[in-house]
């Protein structure tokens, strides 16, 4: 069997924290024991919010921590064409609808929708899709687009999902509930998800699949809020024909009051820590490794 691979994929829209140390030096043991790789990827499609300065930060908080990576590291605004190659392809499938609601009309439709019934929700607490974008003409699509307007790339979740039904990961790490071993995935609780923007040829989703794949990773090991994440993955690589990684979802790094960390707060941050004397030793056992 080849070595298996492994990845660390930060935003750089913030200073990583006690939860990102953790993350990545797992990935970077479990990489070591072995004897695999370990790739650092720079997840950095939301130009609105990635800065370069906290890309510099990750290298240097990193290499404090005392993780080395291959190179060249794979920034993902650099892949841009890979992404729109995806999303031609689920395009060409019929999977993919655009829709041109802002979040604003999206929230007042929910509204409206919850002023007589309760609206389902996603597993991170947004609420899905409600428009009726999937039901426009082919030219009525055309003429929005013409216009100039906004739009979304939509998954048609009913349609993917029939074209791969039954799709299931396996988890070696653990759910929220304790989900573990053979997982079946869920991804009509995600609704019709959106893939791409018309500024941005990508989404997390997308991205992660796409470069899980180019990259050869085999395992993902990463925080379990994304665990549920995974049923929307599960569904593309299935509609991509990307080969299946296996999923480790680990333990989230709480603060004092057991909320998750947030890249906003200082108190965590690895560079404040550092400058409060703190050791990588320090840090290994503040998160609970050895
Ligand atoms: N870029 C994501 C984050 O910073 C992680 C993606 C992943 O591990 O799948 O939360």
């Amino acid at each position: 069997m080849p070595p298996p691979v492994f990845r660390f994929a930060p935003s750089p829209n913030g200073y990583l924290h006690l939860g990102h140390a953790f993350s990545a030096l797992l990935n970077f043991d479990m990489a070591r024991a072995s004897g695999g790789q370990f790739l650092l990827r720079i997840e950095d499609i939301d130009a609105t919010r990635c800065r370069p300065e906290f890309e510099a930060a990750i290298y240097e908080d990193l290499e404090w921590l005392g993780i080395s990576w291959e190179t060249p590291v794979r920034r993902q605004s650099d892949h841009f064409s890979d992404f729109r190659e995806a999303v031609e392809k689920l395009s060409g499938r019929d999977l993919i609808y655009p829709a041109f609601e802002s979040r604003a009309e999206i929230a007042r439709l929910v509204a409206e929708r919850e002023s007589v019934a309760p609206w389902p929700r996603d597993p991170d607490g947004a609420p899905l899709y409600p428009g009726a974008a999937k039901s426009f003409s082919a030219p009525a699509r055309r003429q929005l687009i013409g216009q100039g307007l906004p739009y979304a790339l939509r998954l048609d979740m009913a349609a993917a999902m029939a074209q791969a039904p039954d799709l299931t990961w396996i988890e070696h790490g653990e759910g929220p509930a304790g989900e573990t071993g053979i997982v079946a995935a869920r991804p009509e609780d995600w609704g019709d998800v959106i893939l791409a923007r018309k500024e941005t040829p990508t989404s997390y989703h997308l991205s992660v699949v796409i470069d899980d794949a180019l990259q050869g990773v085999t395992c993902v090991v990463r925080g379990q809020d994304l665990f549920w994440a995974t049923s929307v993955h599960r569904l593309l690589q299935s509609l991509l024909d990307s080969p299946q990684p296996v999923y480790r979802h680990h333990r989230l790094v709480l603060d004092g009051t057991g909320q998750k960390l947030s890249k906003s707060t200082r108190a965590t941050a690895l560079r404040e820590l550092r400058g409060q004397g703190a050791t990588p030793a320090h840090i290994r056992r503040l998160v609970g490794l050895a």
